[in-house]
Parts: structure tokens; C-alpha cells; sequence
């Protein structure tokens, strides 16, 4: 089964190409994963795997569209593109990552959907002891602590967490950005002021006409081997240098047909 081109060119609507990228986080310090908000889950209890600890979808999203929007600014291609409210919904990082048009400061039309599809992290261990302090809440404006209490919860070192990411509809140019930025990864966490060491490793990537692998069947499954899974220097993809203005040049010219309408 193995139904999967790359596409020449960016295209707008979907053609079914899924590149599905096998990733392992293994945290190389003690690291703080959660804040003192609601939402942030630390732990999950699944029915087979036990307590395990994760990392939600968003956060290593926001993490790589950072990084790959840095790399791009260091190329001089649209340098003052950022998060959260300036995105310029005309380059390569907005295009394979998405935005909403009404709410950017440039106010077009158009939306564009996330190209890079993630999943929840789960830890390849099940949460042994978990370590607990209490310390003030830190004002994320002033960084100056209050008097508010919060409890911080941190993950051992040595935790690795497998999850995929799922390219769809790439070009080798998206592939090649996306790869190069995941070996970049290489802090993790809830608050930028302690952000943990961390490394990143592609176990494998899995071409197809569908999404097949889940982080939940790779943890639950330790140890056997997966099937057709391909390492990235086995697709021949330009160099990332090439590969950020070949890009550039491409989703102009689809988002510009956008504009038209
Ligand atoms: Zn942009």
C-alpha cells in the first residue's frame, strides 16, 4: 500500500498524501510540563497502557512553528511574520501551519488549515513517582513572583514520549523544513523561563494514501517492529536553504489565486 506522491507544487485542496512521521522526545532534565493552568493535563489514564504522562498536540505545534519561523526570518522571507496576532498569512510557516485571516493584522479573507497534523505525546513508561512543589505563581507579564500559590509538577528526566506528525499534502521542500525543524526540537515545556533540554529522533516515516499509525497502538506495541517505515534520508529532499524560497515562491502564487476570489 503505498499510494503516496509528493506534490510538485502546494496545493490548497487536499489530495490525499499523508507522510506520517514517527517521533520520540526524550527529556534530558527534570522538566516542568505543566502550569497553573486547568487545561494542562499532565497524566492520562488509558484502559491498556496505564498512567501515562503527555504532551499535548499544541504545545509541540507552537514549539515547531517557532523554530520553523525563525529559520525562515533567518532567510529574510517575510521577517516580521510572528505569533500570536501579526501572522502575515502569505508565507511558508503560515501556509503549512495555518491561521486565520480575520483575526491577523493583515486582515484577508481567507483562512488556511493546518497542513501539519499532529497527536497527543504519550510517555513510552508508565508515571512512576511524581514530583510535586509548591512555589509562587510567577506574573507571565512581569515575570515577578506574587503571592498566588501554584503547584508545579515535574517529569523525570529520561522520560521519552512517542507521538506522530503527520504531513499532509507536502511538497519535498515542506518535508525537508519540517524534518530539519524536528531536529531542532530541542526544549520542551510549559513555561518559556525553564524550558527543559530535550532531544528529538525520527524512529521512522510511513507514506500512504491514509493516516496509519496512532502514538497509542507505537506505545502499546514496545519493542516489535514496524512495518515500512523509511528513515528521511531515503526520499532525496533539497536542502533546506533551497527549499524555505522554492516554498515562498509557490504559496504566493496559490494564496494569490485566493486573494482573487
Ligand atoms: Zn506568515
Amino acid at each position: 500500500m503505498n499510494n503516496f506522491t509528493f506534490l510538485k507544487e502546494p496545493s490548497i485542496l487536499s489530495q490525499g498524501n499523508y507522510f506520517q512521521i514517527i517521533t520520540r522526545i526524550k527529556l534530558l532534565d527534570e522538566t516542568i510540563i505543566r502550569s497553573n493552568d486547568a487545561e494542562e493535563v499532565l497524566t492520562y489514564h488509558y484502559k491498556t497502557l496505564g498512567n501515562r504522562f503527555i504532551i499535548p498536540w499544541r504545545k509541540v505545534k507552537g514549539k515547531l512553528r517557532r523554530l520553523v519561523q525563525e529559520q525562515q526570518r533567518g532567510l529574510c522571507i517575510h521577517p516580521d511574520c510572528h505569533l500570536k496576532d501579526d501572522l502575515c498569512m502569505d508565507c511558508p510557516t503560515c501556509f503549512m501551519f495555518g491561521g486565520t485571516g480575520e483575526t491577523s493584522k493583515v486582515n484577508v479573507k481567507y483562512n488556511i488549515l493546518s497542513r501539519i497534523l499532529g497527536e497527543t505525546f504519550i510517555s513510552e513508561t508508565e508515571v512512576g513517582n511524581v514530583t510535586s512543589l509548591t512555589e509562587n505563581a510567577v506574573d507571565e507579564e512581569t515575570l515577578m513572583t506574587g503571592q498566588a500559590l501554584m503547584s508545579i509538577i515535574t517529569v523525570p528526566k529520561e522520560t521519552s514520549f512517542l507521538g506522530v506528525i503527520t504531513l499532509k499534502d507536502p511538497t519535498k521542500e515542506m518535508a525537508r523544513i519540517i524534518l530539519d525543524n524536528l531536529n531542532r526540537l530541542t526544549r520542551i515545556g510549559a513555561r518559556s523561563v525553564e524550558w527543559g533540554r530535550c532531544s528529538t529522533e525520527i524512529v521512522g516515516i510511513r507514506t500512504g494514501d491514509r493516516e496509519t499509525l496512532t502514538a497509542y497502538d507505537l506505545v502499546g506495541k514496545a519493542g516489535t517492529d514496524i512495518p515500512d517505515l523509511k528513515i528521511p534520508s531515503s526520499f532525496e529532499l533539497p536542502e533546506t536553504k533551497d527549499a524555505f524560497p522554492k516554498l515562498n515562491k509557490q504559496v504566493k502564487e496559490q494564496l494569490g489565486q485566493l486573494q482573487k476570489k
